[in-house]
């Protein structure tokens, strides 16, 4: 795997105020999302991260904005993925790709997808060095929102960079772990998952 090269952060840092000054200013939305995925495909080397191809590459939304609007230009929320992958990410429960359709079509969040993709970029940001909060970030709000959705408290505090947070709340298979960390640090889980819709109180 190559580290990224000086000059290759600094673009990726570029395109990143380049977004910063458009949510800040007074953009459409189409122009926020054109400067999002830019960002996202320069920080992530223009290649799919899933399977490193650099054909067809374009920048998806994990949590999608029917889901989650307010992460639509969350930098943590973003991936690059090749058509390939893409496709099958969008696939649906039966396997029918169609990227007009949102990821829960076939009824429900593909929540072992999630924890997939923030675990790969996980992986890629450590692989190359630009595990930072900036390229990969996520509100507090967003991740109070992913423990509810998961069951737990949403004040729950999980160790890591947002990203790395991120990836721990989606983690579903060894929950025993999660369970004894979060207990080690003094918490409680939830006894179930709350839907999302059923806000508990956060703005946003
Ligand atoms: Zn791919
Ligand atoms: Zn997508």
């Amino acid at each position: 795997m190559l580290r990224k090269t000086n000059s290759d952060i600094a673009a990726a840092e570029n395109s990143l105020a380049r977004l910063g000054r458009s949510l800040a200013g007074s953009h459409t939305a189409a122009t926020r999302l054109r400067l999002w995925s830019e960002f996202i495909r320069l920080r992530d080397g223009c290649r799919c991260v899933d399977c490193h191809s650099t054909r067809r590459v374009s920048a998806h939304h994990i949590c999608r904005k029917s889901f989650l609007p307010e992460a639509i230009f969350h930098t943590g929320n973003g991936i690059t993925l090749c058509r390939d992958c893409h496709r099958e990410v969008h696939g649906g429960f039966n396997g029918r790709p169609d990227l007009g359709q949102p990821m829960d079509a076939q009824g429900g969040e593909k929540i072992d997808t999630m924890e997939r993709l923030f675990g790969a970029l996980c992986e890629d940001a450590r692989d190359r060095g630009i595990l930072r909060d900036d390229f990969y970030f996520l509100s507090d709000s967003v991740l109070a929102r992913f423990k509810m959705f998961q069951g737990f408290d949403p004040w729950t505090p999980f160790p890591g960079t947002r990203i790395e947070q991120a990836f721990l709340i989606w983690r579903q298979a060894p929950r025993g772990m999660v369970q004894a960390l979060v207990r080690a640090m003094g918490f409680e889980m939830l006894a179930g998952p709350i839907p999302p819709g059923n806000g508990v109180g956060l703005s946003g």
